[in-house]
């Protein structure tokens, strides 16, 4: 049958009729979701109409716009990127890559029902922490352990437990911010707890602690100044000082360890950071830690240290709120299991195996890239450059370690060919996330492992 031509909202082809059309995309994105947009294309046509503007209706075109709406809003989560910024553990960047074997167990357990709460022995109701529990006991050799959703949850719950409407000295040397969003003053007054402020930015002496406790100190508590240091004319108290102080006037010592080392750096030839069992055996009562930091497993908090304290701990209601899950527990599992074997450790633990990456095979990997890079990337100059890494993620941010980068400086020197090159990276399918700094786009070798996949993607882009 002919349409009317005379009148244009006749020649719009019906939703059936389109919908026929769509199999595929029907298949891909549902009937329900089809239908939907092809009303509000069909919608849109009949605006235009309305206002009077000449409208083309063809079925194709409407089937365009049809693709760009079912498009639209369809951006994926998270999704990979290469961390070429020189920084190994980012948290802007998602911090610790797991090793396989943890993949593999979050894999197992993410799309069925596993043994969580359940004790296989008994067929009754088990506890969720029992999978890690005597892992994190036997690495840091504490009495107890468990695990919250992240450190600053784990300072959080350790200070509402065992401080609420009390007093807690801490030196103002520590009193940190993290990120922009963990303030130590701040964490510690939403957990009911008051701050008391001791020493002073640079010096803090015992005699400071001492003056400050009397019969409301719940707890003297000692916060790693993880990302900034302070040098020059300082004084810290020792932990075993701490330790010692507050064994005398009977109360415990919560040391905030920030980045959990479980691990002698100084025996890798990385620069030294205090283990969990270091800062337990020098008398910490307490500990607190990131499992993705230096330990390098999924984002959690790990609370170490002596049983009656982190039974205590377990019991706060507030410990629910802030559980990891089955995934979580699952990747922790299998990444403390590494920490029993030193060798495969430093071969499967992204984060080791990263930082003790020797400088003479980044620059080898550089030489390789360099000529591959230059064939790609026209009007840009592209040198290799010894440069400086950060650990990150606030451990250790003075020491840098040794690293090796390509340089990328457009040949115009202007900023806008700059970000503009620094945009089309991040533009590609795993996008390259590097640094920019004097005038020209860096991209630390450090933390490229898949060179083959990193280069497919530059030299033939759109595959
Ligand atoms: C990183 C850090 C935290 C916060 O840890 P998250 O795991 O990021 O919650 C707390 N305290 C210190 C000293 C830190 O370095």
């Amino acid at each position: 049958m002919l349409k009317d031509a005379s009148n244009p909202y006749r020649q719009l082809p019906s939703v059936d009729e389109l919908l026929r059309r769509c199999d595929a995309e029907t298949e891909r994105w549902g009937r329900t979701r089809v239908r939907d947009c092809l009303r509000a294309v069909l919608e849109d046509r009949r605006r235009e109409i309305a206002s009077g503007r000449e409208v083309e209706l063809s079925a194709e075109i409407c089937r365009e716009e049809l693709l760009a709406r079912l498009g639209a809003g369809e951006r994926p989560g998270p999704v990979p990127v290469y961390n070429l910024t020189g920084t190994v553990v980012h948290t802007n960047l998602g911090r610790a890559g797991l090793p396989a074997s943890a993949v593999e167990a979050v894999a197992r357990v993410a799309g069925t029902a596993c043994n969580l709460e359940f004790d296989l022995d008994t067929g009754e109701r088990g506890d969720r922490e029992s999978h890690v529990e005597s892992l994190l006991r036997e690495l840091t050799g504490a009495e107890a352990a468990t695990v919250v959703n992240n450190n600053a949850a784990a300072v959080l719950l350790v200070l509402n437990t065992l401080a609420p409407g009390r007093e807690v000295p801490v030196s103002r040397g520590e009193l940190v911010e993290i990120g922009d969003s963990f303030r130590m003053p701040e964490v510690m007054q939403r957990s009911g707890c008051t701050l008391v402020e001791v020493g002073s930015t640079n010096r803090t002496h015992p005699r400071d602690y001492e003056n400050a406790i009397n019969d409301d100190t719940a707890l003297l508590m000692k916060v790693h100044t993880s990302n900034y240091r302070v040098a020059g004319f300082t004084a810290a108290v020792s932990e075993t000082q701490l330790a010692r102080l507050a064994a005398e006037r009977d109360i415990p010592l919560v040391c905030d360890l920030g980045s959990g080392c479980l691990v002698d750096f100084a025996a890798l030839g990385l620069p030294a950071e205090p283990t969990a069992s270091d800062v337990l055996g020098r008398g910490a009562d307490l500990v607190t830690f990131s499992g993705d930091k230096l330990l390098g497993g999924p984002q959690c908090g790990i609370i170490a240290g002596r049983a009656d304290l982190v039974a205590r701990v377990r019991r706060n209601p507030l410990k629910r709120t802030l559980r990891p899950d089955k995934m979580t527990l699952a990747a922790l599992a299998e990444v403390l299991r590494l920490y029993r074997h030193p060798e495969r450790l430093l071969r499967e633990l992204p984060t080791l195996r990263l930082l003790t990456r020797p400088v003479s095979e980044l620059r080898a990997l550089a030489e390789r890239l360099r000529p591959r890079l230059a064939a790609v990337l026209t009007d840009v100059e592209i040198s290799i450059e010894a440069c400086r890494g950060q650990i990150g993620s606030g451990a250790l941010p003075v020491e840098n370690i040794p690293s090796v980068a390509l340089r990328l400086a457009p040949a115009s020197g202007e900023d806008r060919a700059l970000r503009a090159l620094a945009r089309s990276l991040r533009g590609l399918p795993t996008p390259v996330i590097g640094r920019i700094h004097k005038a020209a786009l860096w991209l630390d070798l450090r933390c490229l492992e898949d060179e083959a996949g990193f280069l497919a993607q530059l030299e033939s882009p759109g595959s």
